[in-house]
């Protein structure tokens, strides 16, 4: 099987989103129109774009928005096999527009990544609208009757934990090859949800409800990738933004190192006349070098809600990079 993407050591990653245009309103989505752009990369520009970003073993997560709705998805795909990508992902919320499955085949694609947010339509169509369980369960088995393989991604927050632990029988009869596990990020609309700190999990949350469910969903033979969220004190914390590659990319040019950046202009880069150009200080590659007790800086700064701290001050667990992910493979 594949690799699909994790941050580790030397690795890289670019996350593209070709568009930031979406049928759907979830209430966590992290996408700004005025921080990312509001239309759809004409296909001449993302081809180049691949080519600007494309180096030995890169993995490439095509995503949007929506990424079915940009009318030449399938072209973009077919470019970036034909140029060497290591590894294609599309993620969808699994309305799978345009007929995408009709235009691309298994060797043009790795995997199709639905996102769910909950084991039933009263959970999950909660966060993410009314009709998007039912559409995501049908755009799963569509796939899967193709012969693509098939990911879920179930994003953790406040909303939702509690539910985790129906996944796995919601999953066995899907023939799914991998579930990721996510954590739900303070920006875009959870940042404006979030005023009162309600969305983010504490440890004690994170470590009653998922950790059982990453054994159980192994053991029906399905690989399991979820973050790392709180190092333990033996555990080396490391930025993604200073050892490994890892691009955001959005159509207005802005190319970001970090997610948990995305809600501000300190992107690392932006792409001008297809050249990538390194943005001038302060931007987040200054911010990933200031090592603090709790660990993920960025993390501090706009999402301290899972930061919790002893009798001395000390922090309890230092927050790992949300790149961070831990697997289980498929037995
Ligand atoms: S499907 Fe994705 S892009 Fe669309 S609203 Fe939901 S989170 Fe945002
Ligand atoms: S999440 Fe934190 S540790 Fe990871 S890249 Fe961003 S700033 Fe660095």
């Amino acid at each position: 099987m594949k690799p699909t993407i994790q941050f580790k050591r030397n690795t890289r990653s670019v996350f593209f989103h070709i568009t930031t245009q979406c049928n759907l309103k979830c209430k966590h989505c992290y996408i700004d129109p005025v921080q990312h752009g509001s239309e759809a990369l004409p296909i001449e520009t993302i081809m180049k774009w691949l080519d600007l970003l494309k180096k030995e073993n890169t993995d490439l997560v095509l995503l949007g928005g929506e990424p079915t709705l940009h009318p030449e998805l399938h072209s973009a795909i077919k470019y970036a096999r034909s140029i060497g990508y290591r590894s294609i992902t599309v993620d969808t919320n699994g309305y799978l527009f345009g007929h995408i499955l009709d235009k691309v085949s298994t060797n043009d694609v790795d995997f199709f990544s639905f996102s769910l947010d909950g084991p039933d339509a009263s959970i999950n169509d909660t966060i993410r609208g009314k009709g998007a369980f039912e559409h995501c369960i049908q755009g799963i088995h569509a796939a899967r009757k193709k012969g693509f393989s098939v990911s879920l991604i179930y994003t953790v927050s406040a909303m939702n934990i509690h539910a985790l632990r129906m996944m796995p029988s919601l999953i066995t009869p899907l023939n799914i090859q991998k579930f990721f596990i996510q954590i739900i990020g303070i920006r875009g609309k959870s940042a404006h949800l979030d005023h009162n700190r309600t969305l983010q999990v504490t440890y004690q949350d994170w470590m009653t409800h998922v950790p059982s469910v990453v054994r159980e969903v192994a053991d029906l033979g399905i690989s399991v990738t979820y973050p790392k969220v709180f190092l333990e004190p033996e555990e080396t914390f490391e930025c993604a933004g200073r050892v490994s590659d890892q691009f955001f990319v959005f159509p207005n040019g802005r190319v970001y190192q970090c997610p948990l950046c995305e809600d501000y202009p300190i992107h690392s880069y932006r792409i001008v006349d297809n050249r990538l150009i390194p943005m001038p200080p302060i931007n987040e590659s200054q911010l990933f070098h200031l090592d603090i007790p709790e660990g993920c800086v960025m993390n501090k700064l706009v999402q301290p809600g899972n930061i919790s701290y002893d009798e001395n001050g000390h922090p309890s667990h230092r927050i790992a990079c949300c790149l961070l992910k831990s697997s289980v493979e498929k037995i």
